[in-house]
């Protein structure tokens, strides 16, 4: 395979559909490239099956629970290195047909695929959670997933009690996630790059408790970080559309 043939369509089903407003363009991926000088090779193009997507915002747009500074290190830079050691690893595979999530889901499966699995499931668990965020959102939701929320957690009160409780007991590096695990919503936590569609639960919402997602901005105090999240970020229209 000419990996020079970057295919749109691989980038399709569970990937455009959870990615939303983050789908890959080339064009956008341009425009996003030149808002970080110094940020270069996220276009689509030879040795690269999976350009990192634009930031569905600008760079201040979700101060000042998350300052510009630390979404410019944790997009242009953490994000940028998983998807470029991702695709790194595969120059010279096939990779017709590939969507991210398949890379991780079939490393998860091979021991000696640890690295790959590392940097694909982190590239994809950065673009969920940066989709997860959004300018004026967090606070309660409603419709369907007000009540699911309220079958799961007795309702939103007990729901942040739980996703707090994941996101400052998960010991050093990994993720709180909202998941859907069959019919009933549940919170659950994942250590380093893991994520819950291993565990054949889907991802709906997630929050980076890695200390590079709140150390500039709350140093020590993840829990800050994380109810500012909750309170004030969180993209309601975005976890709806993944519960579906
Ligand atoms: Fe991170």
């Amino acid at each position: 395979m000419n990996h020079s043939e970057h295919d749109e369509a691989s980038q399709g089903g569970m990937t455009r559909r959870q990615f939303g407003a983050l789908a890959v363009s080339a064009a956008a991926v341009t425009a996003a490239a030149s808002a970080f000088p110094g940020v270069a090779g996220a276009q689509a193009g030879p040795g690269v099956t999976f350009p990192m997507p634009e930031l569905g915002y600008p760079l201040e747009a979700l101060e000042p629970v998350i300052s510009a500074k630390t979404l410019s290190f944790h997009y242009g830079k953490h994000t940028k290195a998983y998807y470029d050691n991702t695709n790194k690893a595969l120059e010279g595979k096939p990779t017709a047909g590939l969507t991210l999530e398949k890379v991780f889901m079939d490393a998860a499966k091979d021991p000696a695929a640890v690295g790959l699995f590392n940097n694909a499931a982190q590239a994809w668990n950065h673009t969920f959670y940066f989709n997860g965020m959004k300018k004026g959102g967090g606070g309660e939701p409603t419709g369907k997933l007000a009540e699911k929320i309220k079958a799961a957690f007795g309702g939103y009160d007990g729901f942040v009690k739980e996703f707090m409780t994941a996101a400052t007991t998960q010991f050093g590096s990994g993720w709180a996630w909202l998941v859907a695990d069959g019919d009933a919503l549940k919170v659950v936590k994942t250590p380093n790059a893991m994520n819950p569609l291993v565990n054949n639960q889907k991802p709906l919402l997630t929050v980076d408790v890695w200390e590079h997602a709140y150390y500039l901005d709350y140093q020590n105090l993840r829990g800050d970080y994380v109810k500012a999240f909750l309170d004030k970020l969180v993209n309601w229209d975005f976890v709806a559309k993944n519960l579906g």
